[in-house]
């Protein structure tokens, strides 16, 4: 199961860990890009935390259009749109839900991942938070219900640190063609704390 009052204390941890890895993201992002993502991810994530913390949602659907809302207004660069629009485009499939099953929220990452495809063109293997986000969904919707949150977990750590032996082919990294060879990708990274902190809540 999961609901609204999950879903909140899922942003909330993400949310921590964002502030706490800020830096890290950064150093990530310098190495490959201009060295913006921890700044990215930190403001747009609290501005998220202040918006939703002390406010009543009637179901999932209202809250994920919030939160994409609000990190499509607050964040630039690549992954403000990119997360805006995995969180927006999750939002249909909670209509009128309150609470939903685990196979449901599969469903709904799978159109996040849809949308952010559609909207980035990346394919997997180009070095991006793809090469997190298409891993982990599949495997969530070949489990459904059975999912164990701790091989979510397991399976977002193992992706994010296989991005290090890629070359970049999207986004500003790709600019430095083989050099980004050797680095995790930052946006990869984040994706990492995303799926980590709904496999927390998810326990
Ligand atoms: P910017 O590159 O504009 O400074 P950020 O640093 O916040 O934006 O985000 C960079 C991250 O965005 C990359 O590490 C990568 O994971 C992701 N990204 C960039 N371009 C794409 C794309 N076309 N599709 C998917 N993800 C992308
Ligand atoms: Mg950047
Ligand atoms: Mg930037």
């Amino acid at each position: 199961e999961f609901d609204v009052p999950k879903a909140k204390h899922w942003i909330k941890i993400l949310n921590s860990k964002i502030q706490v890895q800020k830096n890290y993201l950064t150093d990530l992002d310098l190495a490959i890009g201009d060295g913006d993502h921890g700044l990215n991810m930190a403001r747009g994530f609290q501005e998220v935390i202040n918006k939703i913390e002390n406010k009543e949602y009637p179901d999932l659907s209202t809250l994920f259009k919030e939160i994409g809302m609000t990190i499509l207004s607050k964040v630039g660069g690549a992954s403000g749109p990119l997360y805006g629009t995995a969180f927006i485009k999750a939002s249909p499939i909670f209509q009128n839900k309150e609470s939903i099953t685990i196979s449901e929220l599969a469903q709904a990452f799978n159109a996040s991942l849809e949308g952010l495809k559609l909207r980035g063109r990346a394919q997997i293997g180009d070095k991006t938070m793809i090469d997190v986000w298409e891993p982990v969904v599949t495997f969530m919707m070949e489990q459904g219900d059975s999912l164990r949150p701790n091989d979510l977990a397991q399976l977002a750590e193992k992706t994010k640190e296989a991005t290090k032996n890629l070359e970049a082919k999207k986004g500003r990294a790709a600019y430095l063609g083989k050099r980004s060879i050797g680095h995790i990708d930052p946006g990869a990274a984040s994706s990492c704390y995303l799926f980590k902190a709904l496999a927390n809540v998810l326990e």
